[in-house]
């Protein structure tokens, strides 16, 4: 490590939307953003709302089986994604070709999308 890698500052944390937790755009003036959309907002109200009435903490949630189950899914086939591409690597001793690399770089793409591309299941709000 260089002298100056070791000076760089800790990047700072994103901030992310109080409800879909995706990444806010950085910014430099105002009050800062808590949502990434008025839907996010609300949503985020309408949760409030429910957890009050249900009598929940703000750290518990409800989900759905199914949503939860389809969630453990994509997970276990990220992993085993994660998994095949380490064994992939260790194999290639640093010597894979660029084409091989690619493949191994979509195939984890492939196994992430869902996952980056899941919504939460809004429905499961409504009263
Ligand atoms: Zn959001």
């Amino acid at each position: 490590m260089t002298k100056e890698a070791e000076q760089r500052p800790l990047a700072e944390e994103p901030s992310r939307c109080k409800w879909c937790r995706r990444v806010l755009p950085n910014q430099r003036i105002g009050r800062p953003r808590e949502f990434c959309s008025h839907a996010c907002r609300q949503w985020h109200w309408v949760g409030k709302q429910r957890a009050a009435e249900l009598q929940l903490s703000e750290h518990e949630l409800i989900v759905t089986k199914e949503t939860l189950d389809q969630l453990h899914d994509e997970l276990y086939v990220l992993a085993c994604a994660v998994n095949d591409a380490e064994k992939d690597l260790a194999a290639a001793h640093g010597k894979g070709s660029a084409k091989e690399l690619r493949e191994l770089l979509e195939w984890l793409l492939e196994a992430a999308r869902p996952l980056r591309d899941r919504e939460l299941n809004q429905s499961s709000l409504r009263p």
